[in-house]
C-alpha cells in the first residue's frame, strides 16, 4: 500500500516509509499541473447550504469558536449530533460522555488506533482501504490484516468466511467502512449482522468509518453497526460533516461511542490537535438539524450525477460498478485493452484531460486492485459531461504499454 510518488525521504521512519504522499494530494497537483478535470480527489466543487456558511460566518463575527473550543467539542455540536443519531438511527448517546468532536474523520481514525491498538495488535480492514487506514495503523504500530472485497456479480463483495478465517487470537479490532469507499460497497443488513456476531463472539473492538452514511442509492439502506445487538458497547462511530455537508475544508468530525470507548479516544486526540475548527463547529451543529429534505435532495441530485458518470464511462469503454453509496465509481479498465491502473492514471491527464486515482494504492495485495480506477461523481453536471466526453476518445486510441 503506497501512493505513487518515490522521491527520496532519507528522515521518513520506518514505520512510515511505505506511505509517501498521499495518492489524493499528488493526483490533485498533477490535474492542476496540466489543467486536467479533477475526478480524483473526492471534493465536491460547490459549497454546501448557504445558510450553514452564513452560519459560520455568524459565530465567527459573535466570536464563538475563535479561541479554543471545549476540548470535547462545543455543546451545541455534540448535542446536535446525539440528536441526529438517535432521529435517524433510534442510536441514543450521551452528549457529554459519548460523543466526541474531531479534526474530521481523519483524526477520529488515527485517534481510535492510536487509543485502542498495543503494539503488535493486528486489526482486519476491508480491502481496499481508504488510504489513512494503513498509515493510522502504522503509526499505531499495529498490523493490518486485509480481507479483500471481490467482485461479485457486479459489485464489490465482503466473503464473510473470508472475514471469519482473518480474526487470530491476536486481533484487537475490525475496521469497517460501509458505505465503502473506494468501491461504493454498501454492506447490507445481514452482512453487518454477521459481522456483528464475530465481534461479539471474537470480543473484538470495532471502529467503523460512516462518513457517507447519506449517500445511499436505490434500494440500498446504511445501518450503523453500532445498533446490531452487543455492539453498542465495542463500537466506535466515526461521521463527518465533510462529505454529508460539502465542506470537506472544515474538517469537523466526530465519534459516538460508550463512555470507555470514547474516553480513551479522547486521550489521543488530546495531543493531536486537542481542539480544531472551532466556528465551523457551530455551523455544523446547524447543519446536522437540517430536515430530512435536505438529505433527500443532496441524495437525489448525487444519484444523477452517478448515473450520468456511469454512463459516460461505460461509453467510454470502461466496465462501471454502479455503486450503492458513496460518491466515487470504480471501474475495471480491462475492457480498453489495459491491465495496470496506476500506469493508466499517470497517462489519463495527457490522454483525455481526466485525472482519477488508481484502486491499487487501497491495496496491500495490489495485483488484485491492478485494474481498478475510481472516478469521483460529486461534480457539476457539465463538469461530468465534458469528462464523459474526453474519456469517449479513449476507445479510438491504441492501448498504452503498461
Ligand atoms: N473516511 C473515508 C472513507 C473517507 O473517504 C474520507 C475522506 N473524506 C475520510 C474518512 C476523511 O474524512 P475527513 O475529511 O472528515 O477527515
Ligand atoms: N476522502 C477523499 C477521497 O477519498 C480524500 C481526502 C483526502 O484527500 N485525504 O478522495
Amino acid at each position: 500500500m503506497t501512493g505513487m510518488t518515490s522521491s527520496a525521504r532519507p528522515h521518513l521512519n520506518r514505520r512510515l516509509a511505505e506511505f509517501g504522499t498521499t495518492i489524493f494530494a499528488e493526483m490533485s497537483a498533477l490535474a492542476a499541473s496540466t489543467g486536467a478535470i479533477n475526478l480524483g480527489q473526492g471534493f465536491p466543487d460547490t459549497d454546501g447550504p448557504e445558510q450553514i456558511r452564513e452560519a459560520a460566518v455568524r459565530a465567527l463575527r459573535d466570536g464563538r469558536g475563535n479561541q479554543y473550543p471545549p476540548g470535547p467539542g462545543v455543546p451545541e455540536l455534540r448535542a446536535a449530533i446525539a440528536a441526529h443519531q438517535l432521529r435517524r438511527y433510534g442510536l441514543s448517546y450521551d452528549t457529554d460522555t459519548e460523543v466526541l468532536v474531531t479534526a474530521g474523520a481523519t483524526e477520529a481514525i488515527a485517534a481510535a488506533l492510536l487509543a485502542l491498538l498495543e503494539p503488535g495488535d493486528e486489526v482486519v480492514a476491508l480491502e481496499p482501504y481508504y488510504d489513512s487506514y494503513a498509515a493510522s495503523i502504522a503509526m499505531a504500530g499495529g498490523r493490518r490484516v486485509p480481507v479483500t472485497l471481490r467482485p461479485h456479480a457486479g459489485a464489490f463483495r465482503l466473503d464473510l468466511d473470508e472475514l471469519r478465517a482473518a480474526v487470530t487470537d491476536r486481533t484487537r479490532l475490525l475496521l469497517i467502512n460501509t458505505p465503502h469507499n473506494p468501491t461504493g460497497t454498501v454492506l447490507t443488513r445481514e452482512e453487518l449482522a454477521a459481522v456483528a456476531e464475530l465481534a461479539v463472539e471474537r470480543d473484538l473492538l470495532v471502529v467503523t468509518d460512516e462518513v457517507y452514511e447519506h449517500l445511499v442509492f436505490d434500494d440500498a439502506e446504511h445501518t450503523p453497526l453500532a445498533s446490531f445487538p452487543g455492539m453498542r458497547e465495542r463500537t466506535v462511530t466515526i461521521g463527518s460533516a465533510g462529505k454529508t455537508y460539502s465542506f470537506t475544508g472544515w474538517k469537523v468530525g466526530w465519534v459516538t461511542a460508550a463512555p470507555g470507548l470514547v474516553a480513551a479516544v479522547r486521550s489521543a486526540k488530546q495531543f493531536l490537535t486537542y481542539v480544531a475548527s472551532g466556528p465551523f463547529q457551530y455551523a455544523v451543529a446547524e447543519a446536522l438539524a437540517l430536515p430530512d429534505s435536505y438529505f433527500a435532495d443532496f441524495r437525489t441530485d448525487m444519484l444523477a450525477k452517478r448515473d450520468l458518470l456511469s454512463a459516460g464511462l461505460a461509453d467510454a469503454g470502461f466496465r462501471v460498478f454502479r455503486p450503492a453509496g458513496t460518491y466515487f465509481v470504480t471501474t475495471d479498465i480491462r475492457p480498453l485493452g489495459e491491465k495496470d491502473g496506476v500506469a493508466f492514471c499517470r497517462a489519463l491527464p495527457e490522454r483525455a484531460g481526466v485525472v482519477a486515482i488508481p484502486n491499487a494504492v487501497f491495496y496491500d495485495h495490489r495485483e488484485a486492485g491492478a485494474p481498478f480506477v475510481r472516478f469521483a461523481f460529486c461534480k457539476q453536471t457539465a463538469v461530468l459531461e465534458e469528462a464523459a466526453s474526453r474519456l469517449k476518445t479513449l476507445g479510438a486510441q491504441s492501448p498504452q504499454m503498461s
